[in-house]
């Protein structure tokens, strides 16, 4: 049997919290003839590649481009900074804070998770009060922005509190976060953060980026956990010499230095001004549909919304994917059928935010006929004047 064209496939409009739409600069880096990663060209471009995303990172540290999807950058800032004596704290806000939790106690470490309600962020008294309870915490885990809920934590804040605890490191996930908004890791004292390829990186899933502090970097050697795939001094001296420890991503690295292109242009100022553009523009207009926010501290990378009274979030999510082919992602566990995700990273035209509130409204009309919504025509002169500066 013949697999099908995927010409024949059909065209989304990827607006989920990862993956997202493709720039077509990307895509067309994508679709390049295959190169050895041994040669002068692909040299080039890996230390290109390393070098730009440290101004991404905002360090002075070297930068990984590991081949793993996120959960493989988040499994390497834990095998290489912590040691079976360790106890970490870690923030659970939503699923992806569980999935840390979870993590480290494979990993066999005494962990103390600090609960968060989904939708709120964590507090920075809330982190000092857990550290004063448990003064053996070695190492603090959280994410910058927790996708299930759509919520930022705040990351600076953290960073301030255990920059002065000599023996605690700050560990965070930042893969809706890095790249998406500002996240200087130097600055906000952050000792291991991870991104992700499919995520405000722009690209199909497949690369994890990470780095470390110069107070992570001490612990690397003492860790003791099982590790290999994700040992980071291989990694480190293959770089060194302009190489990768393993085959080298080729495909993906070579789309990674074209999506540097568009985020670094030549500040992140402007890459980060469009996506908080598109989250206001979602904030801004979703409640004349009944939407309400979902997160009391919404991050720019996503807006989760909570759906009107009487719809359900799936139906809702399914109806847009299959009638109007834009896909958003719904809500999990306890946030089941209670919001939709709408994503803000990737190539997303002014024209494809129109579409998705028009497509948002007509939905709920087709779902719920009986539903209050505004005069279409005045809804839709609303989102158009926000979209013409
Ligand atoms: C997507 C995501 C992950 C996991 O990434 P995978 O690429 O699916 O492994 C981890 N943390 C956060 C915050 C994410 O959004």
């Amino acid at each position: 049997m013949q697999s099908p064209n995927p010409r024949e496939q059909s065209h989304y409009n990827v607006l989920a919290p990862g993956p997202v739409n493709l720039h077509p600069r990307v895509r067309e880096t994508l679709a390049l003839p295959m190169i050895h990663h041994r040669t002068p060209e692909f040299d080039k471009i890996l230390a290109r590649v390393l070098e730009r995303l440290k101004s991404v990172f905002a360090t002075r540290e070297r930068c990984f481009a590991l081949t793993a999807t996120g959960s493989g950058g988040m499994e390497c800032l834990f095998v290489n900074t912590l040691a079976r004596a360790d106890q970490v704290l870690v923030v659970d806000s939503g699923k992806f804070g569980e999935r840390w939790a979870e993590m480290a106690r494979v990993f066999g470490l005494t962990t103390h998770v600090l609960k968060i309600p989904w939708g709120e962020p964590v507090t920075v008294a809330a982190v000092e009060a857990a550290l004063r309870e448990n003064p053996g915490i070695t190492a603090v885990a959280c994410q910058a922005c927790e996708t299930s809920t759509g919520t930022m934590h705040p990351i600076r804040e953290i960073g301030a509190l255990l920059r002065e605890r000599a023996n605690t490191i700050f560990l965070v996930d930042g893969i809706t976060a890095l790249g998406a908004y500002p996240l200087p890791m130097d600055e906000y004292g952050i000792d291991g953060l991870v991104g992700g390829s499919q995520k405000a990186f722009m690209l199909p899933a497949g690369l994890a980026l990470v780095s470390f502090s110069a107070k992570a970097w001490a612990r690397v050697e003492k860790s003791d956990l099982p590790r290999f795939y994700f040992d980071i001094r291989r990694e480190k001296a293959a770089n060194e010499k302009g190489e990768t420890y393993f085959s080298s991503n080729v495909t993906l690295i070579r789309a990674l230095d074209t999506a540097l292109d568009l985020i670094l242009r030549p500040d992140m100022a402007e890459h980060f001004r469009e996506i908080r553009r598109r989250a206001e523009f979602t904030r801004r207009h979703a409640p004349a549909l009944g939407f309400t926010l979902y997160s009391r501290s919404p991050a720019d990378s996503l807006t989760a919304l909570a759906v009107p009274a009487g719809v359900d979030g799936q139906k809702l999510r399914t109806h847009l994917e299959e009638k109007y082919r834009i896909t958003l992602m719904g809500g999990q566990d306890q946030a089941k059928g209670k919001i939709i995700r709408i994503g803000h990273m990737g190539h997303i035209l002014p024209s494809q935010m129109l579409e998705l509130m028009l497509a948002l409204y007509d939905s709920l009309k087709e779902l719920h006929p009986a539903g209050r919504l505004p005069d279409k025509g005045e809804f839709f002169v609303a989102l158009q004047k926000d979209l013409t500066p």
